[in-house]
């Protein structure tokens, strides 16, 4: 919460001193709500979270799309064109975007919202020096911060609403402590030894950091690694050996290498069941709960714990999973 306190504490000597002067100028444009733009569809939920009505938030990355792999398109371009405020994650996560990104901050305001997180919070990045692994929003605890860092950025650009953007994401975050808590209690009912986490690629090295899994992809932190044989037939050993018997497929990854590793334990006489779909890099469907960031983790923690092992509510923290386990 220091960060929210130093937040807080920064925007109220922000707002007090230019307030007099910019009061006729900020009544006028407090009327047409902020235009933003989020990369992903978690960075779009923070921003409707802290802005509420004051924001109007297009998202460019849907359902099932891969962030490490996603162009901007035409239509994207003119919305990025045309906003008030571009909002990206960062730390690479939007390689392929990267370049388009920076030309773009020169014209535009354009804040890339999880590169300010403190080094000593992130996971270095075997693949790149300097380079740390971009999935933070994988735990709420590093997902407040973000959070946080976008109540300033809102705020920044529209000083006189800043205390209803610090109002929200105060509201906001107390639901991230909420699930934050509900993950700690739910994940640590699964068997010591079920504490292994198998997906398409390297997305949850900070939920296995923060909650005490080992985590195995079979590509690394970027999807745009290659799932060589070799990882393949090493994992196979694996899950016969520990006799895992489950691992997930991913939302905005494909299905084919899970499948072929499932298929490598039965030709070893190892039965291994597909544990569930998880939202790793792209939240669920607009309009429903796991199409926000809450009902998005709520559905991996749920999903993990229930396939391990581990007595779990069928609908999740607040009953309002789609899908039943
Ligand atoms: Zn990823």
């Amino acid at each position: 919460m220091n960060r929210l306190r130093r937040a807080i504490f920064g925007l109220a000597l922000m707002v007090a001193v230019p307030l007099t002067l910019a009061v006729s100028a900020e009544r006028a444009l407090a009327e047409a709500p902020l235009k933003v733009v989020a990369t992903t569809g978690m960075i779009a939920d923070a921003a409707r979270q802290v802005g509420g009505d004051a924001v109007e938030v297009r998202a460019l990355m849907g359902p099932g799309v891969d962030p490490h792999a996603y162009r901007q398109t035409r239509s994207d371009i003119v919305a990025m064109t045309r906003a008030d405020l571009v909002l990206y994650h960062g730390l690479y996560l939007e390689a392929q975007m990267e370049d388009f990104l920076q030309d773009l901050s020169r014209k535009r305001t354009v804040v890339a919202v999880a590169e300010s997180l403190p080094r000593d919070l992130l996971r270095a990045h075997d693949d790149y020096e300097n380079k740390f692994d971009p999935h933070v929003w994988m735990t709420p605890a590093l997902w407040k911060e973000v959070v946080a860092r976008v109540a300033e950025v809102l705020s920044e650009a529209r000083p006189g609403q800043a205390d209803v953007f610090v109002a929200n994401a105060t509201a906001h975050m107390a639901d991230l402590d909420r699930l934050l808590a509900y993950a700690d209690d739910t994940l640590a009912r699964v068997p010591a030894d079920s504490r292994v986490l198998i997906s398409a690629h390297d997305a949850f090295g900070y939920f296995g950091r923060d909650f005490g899994f080992e985590v195995l992809g079979i590509q690394g932190i970027s999807t745009q690694s290659e799932a060589g044989l070799n990882r393949i037939s090493e994992l196979v050993d694996l899950l016969v050996q520990r006799q895992i018997s489950a691992v997930f497929v991913e939302s905005s990854v494909s299905d084919r290498s899970m499948r072929a590793l499932i298929e490598g334990a039965a030709a070893q006489g190892h039965e291994v069941k597909i544990g569930g779909e998880l939202f790793s890099d792209a939240m669920g469907a607009d309009g429903t709960y796991e199409g926000t960031y809450l009902g998005m983790l709520d559905h991996n923690i749920t999903t993990i714990a229930g396939a391990l092992g581990a007595d779990v509510p069928a609908r999740g923290m607040d009953g309002k999973l789609s899908a039943g386990l």
